[in-house]
């Protein structure tokens, strides 16, 4: 392992401020961290790994952005459970050709969006590997008793809704293994890139949504048609999606002519969430005025699959890839 000594490495990682959450006993220091779960809350737990060479290289994220990302996406799917993120664990392997200075970037970057959300970090492990860097985090979050939004609990008659703009990151990506991250991007480029290296968890509307009397939810690590079909598989129920409907950003559109709803469908690590509700809640929502989430299709009774409308035709959409109806 590059560091020179695990304990000193140990000591400048730990959290030098007072912690975040009150419910911490004991955090960093002792053989694993205590705290006080409370007693009106269900405990939600989630982890991730990341892989040098597979989920980033040196090409398309600096460290700084791998810890961002790595804390990120699992922050995500506490918000897919409608939850509160409270704490995080991190496991690291640490090839030789890595500097403490570079593994205390990762630590910053998770610094980051650790104290957007007030999150203490309160253990891990440290270990070294031959030749990726290896970052696994846990995240535990809360959400108030019954209340989490499961993937199972879409209905016939419900509307299909997602948060934000989708594919962009795929398009980021994609323009990240074409020139690095150093190479001359224009600002629309830029912005598909950020989306890329710094995922935006939606932990406030998965909030909103618990409030509501029955969301299902996922978030979009994968690509909508994917994660449409584990809530249609999860609810044994026909999704169908409105190629017209699905937000794509102006800067996808511009970079992508042809190819920005392919993005949107099987591109990955969006970070949005997809989910269903009652068309008598979408009504109410819409007449609040809500802007966060766009309608993209319905939910009804059939063999549990996603079906996409586009110019008329209707598309089985399979988990990885479109197949045309044979007539
Ligand atoms: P043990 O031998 O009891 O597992 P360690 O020396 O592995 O103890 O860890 C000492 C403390 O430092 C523990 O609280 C552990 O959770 C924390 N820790 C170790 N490695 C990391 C890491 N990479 N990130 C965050 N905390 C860590
Ligand atoms: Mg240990």
């Amino acid at each position: 392992m590059s560091i020179q000594d695990e304990f000193s490495f140990i000591n400048r990682i730990r959290p030098s401020t007072i912690h975040h959450q009150d419910t911490l006993v004991t955090g960093i220091g002792d053989d694993a961290a205590v705290y006080i779960p409370s007693p009106s809350q269900s405990q939600i737990i989630c982890t991730d790994t990341l892989v040098e060479e597979i989920h980033f290289t040196n090409q398309t994220m600096s460290p700084y952005q791998i810890g961002y990302k790595a804390l990120a996406v699992n922050i995500s799917d506490v918000a897919a459970m409608g939850g509160t993120p409270l704490y995080y664990l991190v496991s690291i392997a640490i090839p030789s050709n890595w500097s403490e200075q570079e593994l205390l970037e990762i630590y910053n970057g998770m610094s980051e969006i650790a104290t957007t959300y007030r999150m203490d970090l309160i253990g891990g492990d440290t270990v070294s590997s031959k030749n990726s860097l290896m970052i696994t985090v846990t995240v535990i979050g809360e959400t108030e008793k019954g209340r989490q939004l499961l993937r199972s609990h879409a209905k016939a008659g419900d509307v299909v809704f997602v948060t934000g703009t989708i594919g962009d990151s795929s398009a980021g990506l994609e323009l990240l293994l074409e020139r690095g991250r150093n190479g001359g991007f224009n600002e629309e480029e830029s912005y598909l890139i950020h989306r890329h290296q710094y995922p935006n968890p939606r932990i406030e509307v998965g909030r909103m949504l618990s409030k509501m009397e029955r969301v299902s939810l996922n978030d979009i690590s994968d690509g909508l048609a994917s994660e449409a079909n584990e809530l249609a598989e999860a609810s044994q129920v026909m999704i169908t999606l409105e190629a017209e409907l699905i937000p794509l950003s102006k800067e996808l559109t511009n970079c992508q002519v042809e190819h920005a709803i392919d993005k949107a469908l099987f591109g990955g690590e969006d970070f949005e969430l997809i989910g269903t509700m009652s068309q008598a809640d979408w009504e109410i929502l819409q007449q609040n005025g809500q802007t966060t989430l766009s309608k993209i299709g319905t939910v009804s009774d059939g063999n549990p699959g996603v079906v996409l409308k586009q110019e008329g035709s209707l598309i089985t959409l399979e988990k990885k890839g479109y197949n045309h109806f044979k007539k």
